[in-house]
């Protein structure tokens, strides 16, 4: 059996969510109260609606809809506060390990491309993933079966050999319909935000904890 494709959700998982809880629940907020003229309560009360009306659809991870949305340049402002993006706990140490190890590695995120790159680039990662996806270019978002589908016909990889990690619960149920079958998530996508006590999937408390994780379930394989 050939190595596991190990396929990495971006945002939560492998990068500190605690940037986009920033961007979308704070600073976001902020402007669109200057903009509009209300107060930052009426301002929340909108955006959270807006929030709720396209959560798990392609439009909540699109710069272009968020900008034509609510009138501000939101890729501009994500840029400005680019900064403030952080890998999570164990990132660099676990990426290292599976490419000396000759693991695939992937990234698929539902961040649109133009998020997807320039937090690559200043996180410096794109070089350890052999295939880097972004929903955009799919057309559907990772919560769907479609992506799933589409991915696979456009990098052919084994579901039955293939181990997703992922901080989200929805693009985890979508990812077991089409059939991966090691499915993993992460106990704190934000580290402003407690841990969570419980989950549908398994939890990776810090990433690094994926090595013994493999470990476990790979090397009797190789006796087999
Ligand atoms: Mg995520």
């Amino acid at each position: 059996m050939n190595k596991p494709t190990i396929i990495f959700d971006m945002d939560g998982t492998l990068l500190d969510l605690a940037y986009d809880d920033f961007i979308w629940n704070t600073l976001l907020p902020i402007r669109y109260a200057e903009i509009h003229q209300c107060t930052l309560e009426e301002s929340k009360k909108v955006l959270f609606t807006f929030y709720q009306e396209h959560n798990h659809t392609l439009n909540w991870y699109s710069s272009k809809f968020w900008t034509s949305k609510v009138g501000i340049d939101v890729l501009n402002m994500q840029l400005e506060y680019k900064h403030k993006v952080s890998l999570r706990k164990g990132c660099l140490e676990l990426l290292k390990f599976l490419k000396n190890n000759n693991y695939n590695i992937w990234l698929a995120t539902n961040a649109d491309k133009a998020g997807l790159s320039f937090k690559l680039q200043e996180m410096n990662l794109a070089s350890y993933f052999d295939v880097i996806v972004s929903s955009e270019e799919i057309g559907h978002a990772k919560e769907f079966i479609e992506f799933w589908q589409i991915l696979q016909q456009k990098h052919p990889f084994d579901p039955k050999n293939c181990y997703f990690i992922d901080d989200t619960e929805k693009v985890l149920n979508g990812a077991k319909k089409f059939g991966i079958e090691h499915l993993i998530s992460i106990q704190q996508p934000s580290s402003d935000t407690a841990p969570r006590l419980t989950f549908s999937y398994p939890m990776l408390e810090t990433l690094t904890d994926l090595i013994s994780y493999l470990k476990h379930t790979e090397e009797p394989k190789k006796y087999a």
